[in-house]
């Protein structure tokens, strides 16, 4: 897997919620185009076993423990990735949780559970990753929202859609101002629809009719099937890569076709 002449060859990447779904899938996309990896989770032992797994397959990478939610915890992690590989070029905000409930019944917990994870989470790591990419001279940061951060989405999601919305106008609020800094560092975030993982399954899985809500998704995606995740992996490599120069600011959609209708 190593490959020097890849699309992010020679730099250093950081994904939360790397131990499943898009961030894995995400964080052995840039360790095959020639990223070193650290893959943050706050599931130490599946984060392990994504590193060692890329390291099998030839490329480089680290694994760590990060709550996204600790202000600490950053700050190890960064200082982690620093020792471990000498900088940090990238950060993927990816780790998330699909928790919630519907807005007459949520409890205040619960909300803030949502909002520690999908947006603090998110901020600590636009936070202390553009200090480490201050260190190195710029970097690209990209954040997961979701198009439920663009358009409202029923059934219980008031407290995600409140979330990702948050991280849709972070992302975009940050990119001014570390454009204005002259930093030299890019913050743009990624709208996935549908996509296959185990976050998903679990929402299917709740359901009383998992079939059902599976071909209710599955028609709510115009290219009609659900996302892979990697095609949110392919995204985030150009948005992280040098190829996305002019890049700032923006909101990716990669969703089949959802947020067009
Ligand atoms: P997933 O549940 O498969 O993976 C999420 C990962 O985040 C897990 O490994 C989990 O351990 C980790 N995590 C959870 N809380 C954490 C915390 N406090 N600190 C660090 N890590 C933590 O989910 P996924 O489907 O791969 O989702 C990844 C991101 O994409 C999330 O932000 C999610 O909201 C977003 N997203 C997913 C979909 C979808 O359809 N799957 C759609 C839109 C957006």
């Amino acid at each position: 897997m190593a490959n020097d002449m890849g699309r992010v060859a020679g730099k250093v990447a950081l994904v939360s919620g790397a131990a499943s779904g898009l961030g894995k899938a995400t964080a052995e996309r840039l360790a095959q185009e020639g990223a070193a990896v650290v893959i943050a989770d706050i599931r130490a032992e599946p984060a392990q076993a994504v590193a060692d797994g890329i390291r099998r397959a030839g490329g480089r990478a680290a694994a760590c423990k990060l709550d996204v939610t600790q202000d600490e915890d950053w700050q190890a992690a960064v200082a982690d990735a620093e020792r471990a590989f000498g900088k940090l070029d990238i950060v993927v905000n990816n780790a998330g949780i699909a928790d919630g409930g519907w807005i007459h019944k949520i409890s205040l917990e619960d909300w803030r559970r949502v909002m520690a994870v999908n947006l603090d989470g998110v901020f600590l790591g636009v936070k202390h990753g553009a200090e480490a990419m201050k260190r190195c001279g710029g970097g690209s940061i990209v954040n997961i929202s979701s198009v439920a951060g663009l358009v409202g989405i029923a059934e219980g999601s008031s407290a995600y859609c409140a979330s990702k919305g948050g991280v849709t106008l972070l992302t975009r609020a940050a990119a001014l101002e570390l454009a204005l800094l002259k930093t030299n560092i890019r913050v743009n975030s990624v709208h996935p629809g549908f996509m296959q993982t185990p976050m998903l399954e679990g929402i299917i899985g709740l359901s009383r009719d998992p079939d059902a809500a599976r071909a209710a998704m599955v028609k709510g995606e115009p290219i009609g099937r659900l996302g892979e995740a990697r095609d949110i992996a392919n995204a985030v490599l150009y948005l992280a890569s040098d190829e996305a120069a002019f890049v700032t600011g923006t909101q990716l959609v990669v969703d089949g076709g959802f947020y067009a209708k």
